[in-house]
């Protein structure tokens, strides 16, 4: 699944063509992903310029003068720019056509989205989709304290806090398990009982798992921008834990234990995380 430093640097490969640039053809192939793609988006966009291309949470806003563009890659998508003369490919969505440069949606479990913000509908952090999401990881607001107040009370496990996405955001299944083996705390553990010591360790954990995976996407961009792999050819993430059950953890050698919670996998070292 493409997590936050995928998004982000799709973001900052794509942003870098069409910022300032006019959608010449923006072309529905299939409008059936999570929602149906409004089928007036190409009136709407076609001879526009792109003002700016941000990323919040997972999601993708391309935003013009009339409105916002806002794009999630679902489970399985990839926005990836290709050659003007490449043939689509089956569960190719869309297709945004600029004068030298082609994009195309691709989304085979089609979970992903491409809808329209429409200043008329209020502000964009209003809207459902965006206004759920917790801070960004990166945002200087996002500290050890800002955690630790968030996470008082709560009884839900602290895997499942992270995960959740309304505390922060991009902390996924892959780097929710990363991030509590760096600060060394059970995924089980009450997230409230964490102490504001053991915040400052795990907030420290999460910027430093997203940041690896960001500069290992920096020396990917290109291959990830330009249509290369197959579809879902994401990051490969150095592991400690995660998808390593029963192989030795890396700190201490005992076998890396495998859990599911909340139907999702959590791998950990039961002797280096403690609750
Ligand atoms: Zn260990």
């Amino acid at each position: 699944m493409p997590e936050l430093p995928e998004v982000e640097t799709t973001r900052r490969g794509i942003a870098t063509v069409i910022n300032g640039k006019i959608v010449r053809q923006f072309l529905i192939h299939e409008p059936r992903l999570r929602w149906p793609v409004p089928g007036q988006l190409p009136l709407w966009i076609q001879g526009q310029i792109v003002l700016g291309c941000e990323r919040r949470g997972k999601y993708l806003l391309l935003h013009f003068e009339q409105g916002t563009q806002i794009i999630h890659l679902g489970m399985s998508g990839s926005l990836r720019r290709v050659a003007l003369d490449e043939p689509r490919r089956k569960h190719d969505h869309a297709e945004w056509l600029f004068d030298d440069a082609r994009f195309l949606l691709h989304d085979p479990r089609r979970f992903g989205a491409i809808l329209w913000h429409a200043p008329s509908s209020g502000p964009l952090e209003n809207h459902p989709l965006i206004r759920t999401l917790g801070i960004e990881p990166f945002d200087p607001l996002f500290t050890p304290l800002y955690l630790h107040r968030h996470l008082q009370g709560r009884r839900i496990a602290i895997k499942q806090a992270l995960l959740g996405g309304k505390i922060v955001v991009g902390v996924g299944n892959i780097y929710a398990s990363e991030s509590l083996f760096l600060a060394g705390i059970h995924p089980e553990m009450p997230a409230g009982d964490l102490s504001l010591h053991r915040c400052e360790k795990l907030h420290a954990a999460i910027l430093s798992t997203l940041q690896a995976a960001l500069d290992s996407g920096g020396s990917t961009l290109r291959d990830y921008v330009n249509a290369s792999g197959a579809p879902g050819a994401y990051f490969d993430i150095h592991a400690n834990v995660y998808e390593r059950a029963g192989r030795p953890c890396p700190r201490c050698g005992q076998a890396i234990k495998r859990i599911v919670q909340g139907q999702r996998a959590t791998y950990y070292c039961s002797r280096c995380q403690r609750r």
